[in-house]
């Protein structure tokens, strides 16, 4: 699914994912001091450092889907007629994951030849 996604919403996903990771991994290591008392120490030592590097992480993720969707182009979706972000020449419809394009020779469809079909149809 995260493939078939806008690469605005991709970012999100990453970075929502490398949040739960960071926190589980945290919670994790939290647990192994309950479990294994002085042994869990170094476990919980682990677990914490990376926990904080991959919360870094989706930060910095966060950070960067934030600065590339202020330089995203926005547009309405032909398909659904939604307001939706594009990044680059090609991207998907944040809200119906149809694919867009700014460049006429990779587009197999004009926005004239939509329009004409959907008031046909
Ligand atoms: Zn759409």
């Amino acid at each position: 699914m995260i493939f078939k996604n806008a690469k605005i919403n991709a970012f999100r996903t990453w970075g929502l994912l490398l949040t739960m990771l960071g926190m589980g991994l945290m919670v994790l290591g939290t647990a192994g001091i309950v479990f294994f008392g002085q042994a869990g120490k170094i476990f919980a030592g682990i677990g914490l450092v990376f926990g904080l590097i991959m919360m870094m992480g989706s930060l910095g993720i966060y950070f960067w889907a934030g600065m590339l969707s202020t330089s995203a182009v926005q547009i309405q979706c032909p398909e659904c007629s939604k307001l939706t972000k594009m990044l680059g020449k090609t991207d998907r419809c944040m809200f119906c994951h149809t694919i867009l394009t700014l460049d006429p020779s990779q587009a197999n469809i004009t926005a004239e030849e939509l329009e004409a079909q959907q008031t046909k149809a």
